[in-house]
C-alpha cells in the first residue's frame, strides 16, 4: 500500500474548547489509484491531508494520535528534515486557489524550475528547459512562449494547470489535491479533472481528491471516503456509493445534487447544520440531521461497520446501514 492512514487523531485548540478536527480516521490508497474524500467544509477533509503532508506541526492544530504510513515508513515519525525531503519528492500537495500558492512578481517558468535547481541540483537554463516541458505536459499552449510570463496572464484554469505542473515537477507517488477545482467554472473544472486522472494513469501515481463536491469526483475516483465531524462515515467503490449509499448523510448528498441519471427527481438539501466540533452530538454525530435516527443513536456511537452483501469492500458508519442500504 502506498499510503495508509491509521487511527489519525487531530485536535485543534479554540477559544470554544478542543475541536476534534479529525476523530480516528482511517484510509488508504495505493498506487495508480484515486480516492475521493468527501464532506462539507469542516468536515476534516482539509486537516487529514494536511497532517498526511505534514504542513499541520503548528498550533492550534496538533496531531494526538495514530500513524501515516508511506510506503511502510511512519511519517509522523520523521525528522522535519526528513519531512521535507519527502514532501516535493514523493508526496506533492496541489491547493484550490493558484494565484494565492503562486509568487506574482516570478515568471511560472522559474517558479517551476525551481523545483529542479533547488532539488536536483539543476542549472537555470536546464531548469527553464524543464519547466517548458512540464507545461507541454499539462497542456498550456504554446508553452515555450509562455514560460516567461506572470501568475496573472494566465486564465484561472491555466493557474491550475501551473500548479499541477509544479507538484508533477519530482515526479512524486502520492499528489493530494484539495479542491483542486473549486474556483472553477464547470467546463474548466472537468477539462482541469480530466488531466489528472490521465497524468495520473501516466505516472502510475496515488492519488487522493478532496472535495465537496459529489459530481466534481464521480468520473475519476476509484473509491470514495465521506467524512463528517472528523471521521469517515462511509468508504465504497464510487459506483457501488452512488448506485445505493449505505449511510443516510451520504444518501442525503446525493439527494442534493443534480444527476443526469435522474432526470425529474426533486432536489433535496440535507436539513441543519454540520456540527461545532468543540460540541459534537453525542452518539452518531449526524442524529440531529438524521430522518431515519433513532433512541440508540443519541447514545452509541456507530463504529465503521462492514457491509456485508455485496462484492465490494464498504463500510458504513451507521447503526442501520442495511435499511439506508435498502433505500
Ligand atoms: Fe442516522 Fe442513526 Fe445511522 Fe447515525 S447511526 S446515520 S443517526 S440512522
Ligand atoms: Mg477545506
Amino acid at each position: 500500500m502506498l499510503l495508509e492512514v491509521r487511527d489519525l487523531h487531530v485536535e485543534f485548540r479554540t477559544r470554544d474548547g478542543v475541536a476534534k478536527a479529525v476523530d480516528g480516521v482511517d484510509c488508504a490508497v495505493d498506487a495508480g489509484e484515486t480516492l475521493a474524500v468527501l464532506g462539507e467544509s469542516g468536515s476534516g477533509k482539509s486537516v487529514t491531508a494536511q497532517a498526511v503532508m505534514g504542513i499541520l506541526d503548528t498550533p492550534p492544530g496538533r496531531i494526538t494520535g495514530g500513524e501515516v504510513l508511506f510506503r511502510g515508513r511512519d511519517l509522523l515519525k520523521l525528522k522535519e528534515e526528513e519531512r521535507r525531503r519527502v514532501r516535493g519528492a514523493e508526496m506533492a500537495m496541489i491547493f484550490q486557489d493558484a494565484l494565492s500558492s503562486l509568487n506574482p512578481v516570478l515568471p511560472v517558468g522559474d517558479q517551476l524550475g525551481e523545483m529542479f535547481v533547488v532539488h536536483r541540483g539543476m542549472s537555470r537554463k536546464a531548469a527553464r528547459a524543464k519547466a517548458v516541458e512540464l507545461m507541454d505536459r499539462v497542456r498550456i499552449p504554446a508553452a515555450r512562449e509562455r514560460v516567461g510570463q506572470y501568475p496573472h496572464q494566465f486564465s484561472g484554469g491555466m493557474r491550475q494547470r501551473i500548479m499541477i505542473a509544479m507538484a508533477l515537477a519530482l515526479e512524486p507517488a502520492l499528489i493530494i489535491a484539495d479542491e483542486p477545482t473549486t474556483a472553477l467554472d464547470v467546463t474548466v473544472q472537468a477539462q482541469v479533472m480530466e488531466l489528472l486522472a490521465e497524468l495520473r494513469r501516466e505516472y502510475r501515481m496515488g492519488l487522493v481528491l478532496i472535495t465537496h463536491d459529489l459530481g466534481v469526483v464521480a468520473d475519476v475516483a476509484d473509491r470514495i471516503a465521506v467524512m463528517y465531524a472528523g471521521r469517515i462515515v462511509e468508504t465504497a467503490p464510487v459506483h457501488d456509493l452512488y448506485k445505493a449509499p449505505a449511510h443516510p448523510y451520504t444518501r442525503g448528498l446525493l439527494d442534493s445534487v443534480p444527476r443526469l441519471d435522474l432526470k425529474g427527481r426533486e432536489l433535496r438539501a440535507i436539513k441543519g447544520l454540520p456540527p461545532n466540533l468543540t460540541a459534537v452530538p453525542p452518539g452518531c454525530a449526524f442524529h440531529p440531521r438524521c430522518p431515519l435516527a433513532r433512541d440508540v443513536c443519541r447514545t452509541d456511537v456507530p463504529p465503521l461497520y462492514e457491509v456485508t452483501g455485496t462484492d465490494a469492500a464498504r463500510g458504513s458508519a451507521c447503526h442501520f446501514w442495511r435499511e439506508c442500504l435498502d433505500g
